[in-house]
């Protein structure tokens, strides 16, 4: 499969099967916004769910958050997104279509890449300006370089009519929410440093390009994870962090061949350290996450903003100070596309090509379906119902009875279900069903009465 194949192919499976629909499509749709269909919602809650369980529920010095998308503007000030959350853009004069000048340099491949200084990008625009092309268009006349400002404006109190002046932004990132809500946890729970806040939820931003799919959208979901520690301790604990964000993906069943580290050559003046893991996605490695060790550039800057002291005392030592951060800042969409990247699969079966998902168990949107053979026999129909509504109390379950069970099991295999389960003939007599591995094909007789036995391991 050569990659753009092999995108296309997802794109396509994603909206065949409902995973992603395209947002609001019946009306031609909204560039770069998505929606997830039912299985697609399914499949990232159970993302979410397994970074929350990881993050949340087996750390005990690391506690949840959902904080507001609507942020007291100043946030943004003092964050430095409204003077600096920017890329630079170029037009082209000819057709006036305003390109992401880092990816545009990249397209026409010029080496240049998202993690250089945007004086960087500009020189690199400069010298190679002649042989520069227009993606839309092929001419190539563009404007100067211009800086793009990213955050979504909205008119959220518009009252006083000068929202345009002040504009309460959606936000941009999740982690604002976490650094003006640390001093509520830290008094409210029961925490000391070092203590971690996490939290999943909406984010914004006005990206130039739409493109690869899902990979950039302009509303998209963060699971971010802000760590406090003390000055000392900041880069032994995020030595720490890299290891276990490793580890999550390694969990979630990517293969490690397809995950590396990036290093940031040019940090910003007050991070110590930042390295994203990129996953070899059908467009080659991208950023997935992002893990940063950020000094106490966040707390420093709301404290100065805000006049509120954000300092700790530590309560062995009373020494006072500024907790560093380090913080680990991942994508739902973008895990969701790496896991179904990672999985989807095309195997010969004779004549025909099975397309099968192999997606962790537990991951897996679908984790068992319920087949009567054939679906005029109302005492095969009876029966399989019955076992159905048995399992689907423990287990996200589908019953399908449409079609001929080649057909069942095909469908089954694109959204990635692990087990596939026939009611026949037999069943009434002996009281065992066919049970069907997406992977290895094997089928297996097992009594209805073992089922909840025979899947109590199968999906943890
Ligand atoms: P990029 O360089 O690809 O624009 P970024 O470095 O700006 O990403 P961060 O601000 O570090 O991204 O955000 C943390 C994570 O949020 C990213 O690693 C990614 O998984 C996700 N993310 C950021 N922007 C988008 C987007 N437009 N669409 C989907 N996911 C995104």
């Amino acid at each position: 499969m050569t990659e753009n194949n092999l995108m296309e192919k997802i794109v396509s499976l994603c909206k065949r099967r409902g995973f992603i629909f395209p947002s609001s499509e019946i009306y031609g749709g909204l560039a770069a916004v998505y929606d997830y269909g039912p299985y697609g919602v399914e499949l990232a809650n159970n993302i979410k769910q397994t970074w929350w369980k990881q993050m949340v529920r087996l750390n005990d010095n690391i506690v949840g958050l959902d904080s507001a998308i609507f942020m007291q503007p100043k946030v943004w000030e003092a964050s430095g997104h409204v003077a600096g959350f920017a890329d630079p853009l170029v037009e082209c004069k000819n057709c006036h279509a305003r390109l992401r000048l880092d990816h545009l340099l990249e397209e026409n491949g010029v080496a240049a890449d998202e993690k250089m200084s945007e004086d960087q990008i500009g020189e690199i625009f400069e010298k190679n300006k002649n042989k520069i092309k227009c993606p839309v268009c092929g001419r190539g006349n563009f404007t100067g370089v211009k800086k793009f400002n990213l955050l979504v404006k909205s008119n959220l109190g518009n009252f006083a009519s000068d929202w345009q002046k002040e504009p309460v932004y959606l936000r941009g990132e999740t982690c604002q929410g976490i650094y003006v809500n640390y001093k509520n946890v830290l008094d409210s729970a029961r925490v000391k440093i070092p203590f971690g806040i996490a939290q999943i939820g909406k984010s914004f931003r006005n990206e130039i390009t739409a493109r690869q799919f899902i990979f950039r959208t302009r509303e998209f979901e963060q699971m971010e994870m802000q760590y406090f520690v003390s000055p000392g301790e900041e880069m032994k604990e995020y030595e720490k962090l890299k290891k276990a964000r490793w580890q999550f993906y390694l969990s979630l069943g990517l293969r490690e061949k397809n995950l590396t580290w990036h290093k940031h050559e040019n940090l910003v003046f007050y991070a110590k350290a930042a390295y994203d893991i990129e996953y070899n996605f059908p467009f080659g490695f991208k950023e997935l996450e992002g893990v940063h060790a950020r000094g106490d550039y966040d707390l420093s800057q709301h404290a100065k903003f805000s006049g509120q002291d954000l300092s700790y005392a530590d309560p062995q030592t009373k020494e006072k100070y500024v907790p560093h951060i380090i913080e680990a800042s991942a994508g739902v969409g973008r895990t969701f596309l790496a896991v179904l990247t990672d999985a989807y699969e095309e195997e010969k079966i004779g004549q025909e090509t099975r397309v099968v998902l192999k997606i962790n168990r537990w991951l897996a949107p679908i984790k068992i379906a319920v087949f009567p053979l054939l679906k005029n026999k109302p005492e095969l129909v009876k029966k399989a119902k019955q076992v159905y509504n048995q399992l689907k109390v423990d287990y996200l379950c589908e019953f399908d009875d449409n079609g001929n069970i080649g057909k069942r099991y095909r469908r089954q295999d694109e959204i990635g279900t692990p087990y596939c389960l026939t009611v026949d003939f037999e069943t009434l007599a002996d009281g065992q069903v066919t049970v069907r591995d997406r992977d290895t094909m094997k089928q297996t007789r097992v009594k209805v009465l073992d089922l909840d036995n025979f899947f109590r391991d199968k999906f943890v």
